[in-house]
């Protein structure tokens, strides 16, 4: 499966993946996911979101025990995060059909869409939408940088746009949702662990910073007559690297558009993106509410407008105790529980379903990156896991 799913979407240059919602790239990890349903004998299913689902047993009957991941990417995004939980499901499945277990409780595969909200700039769309946390009419609005909507976007990939929206009568059927992914950071390597259970996901936002100045010639404008945009950005970046510092807390300009976007030419628009987590609904707030101040303080020196807009956000998810304990009961008492700061589908659901989430070993923490690894081993490991998380959850 891993061989079968690498070339997929991957840049030959930066061989980092690009698998963007409703892209071609995204068709064939699809493509590639509705084969191994079929060759798998389950029933293959997409639903009015475009996520897709693998049902083993009868798909309408209650207390389901679902599992899987997404299989898009960040911009040269690394090979695991998404794919690992998705392929591991399949594994895992093999697994248990190896072992004869003898399920008593449906069970799924999933693949949700648009997870990481590369393309319209928000995250986790399929889940959202599914758990009605989006509107359709919310969900309409989005663009990409082409100025392409996701309806038409959907429409493009021959998915009615029309038909998306909340699924409770879905969502109502499922009893557990076991998401693995591979960790995001060193926590289970600095323990020496193999496999994790999540406890928690940080509360996480997007906030776009506009600054307007005044377009001018880069050769023949006085500083002093400047209306530079870029300088105030700047500062602004320093802000949010300081105030995190200073919270505890992680703050990222890690994306910016400017106009005109000219060697010679002093920016009229400065748009940067903060994204900011804390382990804390408060530490977040101080980490924004101090980096819009400063921003307003140095835009205001420069003789810049600034106007600030959250984009999204997320609050706290704390995984449901009771399933929790369930999978460390099942996977030992010894095995450590964490917090991270990436969000997921799991935390999506869990405001509407039991979900909990395993976590394999990521050697040096990186994630949303073509350096993005994980050991053979440990991906096996997580495997076994997962399988008997699911023989646990799904089997007499
Ligand atoms: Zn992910």
């Amino acid at each position: 499966m891993w061989r079968d799913l690498t070339p997929i979407g991957r840049d030959a240059e930066s061989k980092g993946y690009r698998r963007f919602a409703w892209t071609e790239a995204d068709r064939d990890c699809r493509d590639w996911f509705r084969s191994q349903a079929e060759t798998r004998g389950l029933t293959y299913e997409l639903d009015r979101n475009g996520n897709q689902w693998a049902w083993l047993g009868d798909p309408t009957r209650e207390d389901a025990v679902v599992t899987g991941s997404h299989l898009d990417s960040v911009p040269d995004g690394g090979p695991f995060d998404g794919p690992l939980g998705v392929v591991s499901s399949f594994a895992a499945l093999d697994e248990l059909r190896h072992r004869g277990a003898e399920f008593t409780r449906p069970l799924a595969i999933v693949n949700f869409g648009d997870e990481e909200g590369a393309r319209f700039g928000l995250a986790c769309v399929g889940s959202r939408l599914t758990a009605g946390q989006l509107t359709r009419d919310q969900a309409h609005r989005l663009r990409d940088a082409d100025g392409v909507t996701l309806p038409r976007a959907m429409e493009q990939a021959g998915h009615d746009p029309e038909a998306i929206g909340p699924d409770p009568e879905r969502l109502a059927r499922i009893g557990a949702f076991v998401e693995l992914h591979v960790e995001q950071g060193r926590a289970l390597d600095l323990t020496g662990d193999r496999i994790g259970v999540a406890s928690a996901i940080w509360p996480h936002g997007r906030w776009r910073f506009d600054f307007r100045g005044e377009a001018n010639h880069a050769g023949t404008t006085r500083l002093v007559d400047r209306r530079d945009p870029m300088l105030p950005y700047a500062e602004t970046v320093l802000a949010a690297r300081r105030e995190a510092q200073l919270a505890g807390a992680v703050a990222t300009f890690g994306k910016i558009a400017v106009e005109p976007n000219g060697v010679n030419a002093i920016p009229s628009l400065v748009r940067g993106w903060l994204d900011s987590r804390a382990a804390d609904q408060s530490a977040l707030d101080t980490v924004v509410t101090a980096v819009e101040k400063a921003a307003r303080e140095h835009a205001a020196r420069h003789g810049v407008d600034l106007d600030v807009v959250r984009e999204s956000f997320t609050p706290v998810v704390e995984f449901g105790h009771a399933l929790r304990d369930e999978l460390t009961g099942i996977l030992g008492p010894d095995t450590p529980v964490l917090g991270t700061g990436a969000g997921h589908d799991a935390g999506i659901l869990s405001a509407s379903i039991p979900t909990a989430m395993l976590f394999v070993r990521n050697p040096t923490g990186v994630s949303h990156s073509p350096a993005e690894f994980a050991a053979e081993d440990d991906c096996l490991a997580g495997v076994t896991a997962l399988a008997d998380v699911l023989e646990g959850l799904a089997c007499r």
